[in-house]
């Protein structure tokens, strides 16, 4: 310890450096500077030298002049070839991981409301890249998405510490094939880490639903729009249809506020669970529904919605929530045709004051791009818009601004006259 010229005091403590501990990987000047932009990727293509670095490795990130950038998690196979985990050199990398699960835990407390099902972690928003984790009730369903994520180490210190703080009656991790592929990860099948309980029930906005950890799309449940089901509920009213409903997320949370409600999908097995849904909230719906006023139908929406506005079927609230049309950038054009095909259905359906309530998932779709292509679909259908919400998804999914891929939800609220 030092007494410097101000009067401060200096400590030198000891660091191990980073450079000798942790294998070193270049970056070229376009890795290093979106880096210095605040993003926390590097592409394959902007790395200058990863020789002889394991897959998964946790390395020291350096500009092609050796200047050090950091600490970031590698993937071999991945496009996306580093993610920073840390500006700084990183000693002990089971414990930042403790500390950034418990970081994760505690941003939500004062955030997340009137649920009991949420996302816990998600990836880089939560500066653990690769690594999500959904709470629903007393299960929690886990997603590795990277090489470094996957390691053993890694995979018993996450499960220790969710549990060592949540205490869930279970853990199950659910597997996306193509992404083990993307990173060259053996495959291995989606189960339960620990506990036995796979299935259970959530509740979000007084609303309950049933959750089986190892079925349904994603890790179950759209969480992202938990938000969304609040405020829509908010303005809907009289007939409502909810296109593309999967499990009934919107239309459950309609129904009390609506005479009556059809909620339409591809999905055989998730219209099962909708129906079931509705049961479990029976008494919550019937206070605006009458009896059997809920339906559910098995349909292409593309192919429903033209035959319904073509025989003159009106609603006073629809809601269109898709699947992410352009999974690539090449795909926006097609995509906002899709959109746009939608919407202007809807907008030809909906009595004067109806309700539009209208989702995109399309990371490429911008917001810009989406309400551009509302106003086109207005125009067209010779309806006029007037906007009541343009919101995102839930704020248990963080947005980094520096990060643009983490925000991808759009849902525009509208008023349509
Ligand atoms: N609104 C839902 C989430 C919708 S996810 C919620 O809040 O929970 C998209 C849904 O679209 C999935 O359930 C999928 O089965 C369905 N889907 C995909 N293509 C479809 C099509 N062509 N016609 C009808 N449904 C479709």
């Amino acid at each position: 310890m030092t007494l410097g010229s101000r009067g401060v005091r200096h400590y030198h403590v000891s660091m191990p450096s980073i450079e000798t501990v942790l294998p070193k990987i270049k970056v070229s000047q376009r890795g290093a500077a979106r880096l210095k932009s605040g993003h926390v990727w590097v592409y394959k293509s902007d790395v200058v030298a990863a020789d002889g670095i394991a897959p998964g490795a946790l390395v020291s990130v350096a500009d092609q002049r050796g200047k050090s950038l950091g600490t970031a998690l590698y993937s071999s196979s991945s496009q996306i070839a580093v993610r920073m985990i840390s500006r700084d050199g990183v000693a002990d990398f089971s414990a930042l991981l403790r500390e950034r699960i418990a970081a994760a835990i505690s941003y939500r407390e004062p955030l997340v409301k009137d649920t009991d099902a949420y996302r816990l972690i998600f990836s880089e928003a939560d500066f653990l890249p690769g690594l999500i984790v959904d709470r629903y009730n007393d299960i929690l369903s886990l997603q590795i998405l990277t090489q470094a994520i996957d390691s053993n180490l890694v995979r018993e210190n996450i499960i220790l510490a969710l549990s060592g703080s949540l205490q869930p009656a279970a853990i199950v991790e659910r597997v996306d094939p193509r992404v083990r592929e993307l990173e060259a990860l053996p495959p291995r099948p989606s189960g339960l880490l620990q506990g036995e309980k796979t299935s259970t029930t959530f509740t979000m906005n007084k609303i309950q639903f049933h959750f089986d950890a190892l079925e349904g799309q994603k890790t179950g449940a759209f969480l992202d729009q938990r938000e969304n089901y609040a405020a829509a509920a908010q303005y809907a009213h009289g007939e409502a249809l909810d296109v593309f409903c999967y499990q009934g997320g919107f239309a459950l949370h309609l129904a009390p506020q609506c005479s009556q409600v059809t909620g339409v999908d591809s999905s055989r097995p998730a219209l099962e669970v909708a129906d079931q849904n509705a049961a479990l909230n029976r008494t919550l719906i019937e206070r605006g529904l009458h009896e059997n006023e809920i339906e559910w139908i098995e349909a292409n929406a593309f192919d429903l919605l033209k035959d319904y506005s073509s025989s003159n079927r009106r609603y006073d609230t629809i809601v269109l929530d898709p699947p992410a049309f352009a999974k690539t950038k090449r795909d926006l054009d097609s995509a906002l045709r899709g959109y746009k095909e939608l919407n202007l259905r809807a907008l030809k359906m909906l009595r004067p004051g109806g309700l539009l309530v209208t989702c995109s998932c399309s990371y490429h779709v911008s917001q810009p791009d989406f309400v551009e292509m509302l106003a086109t679909a207005a125009l067209d259908a010779r309806r006029t818009l007037r906007l009541l919400e343009v919101r995102g998804q839930a704020k248990d999914h963080p947005i980094l601004l520096n990060v643009p891929e983490t925000a991808y939800l759009k849902c525009v609220i509208a008023s349509v006259s």
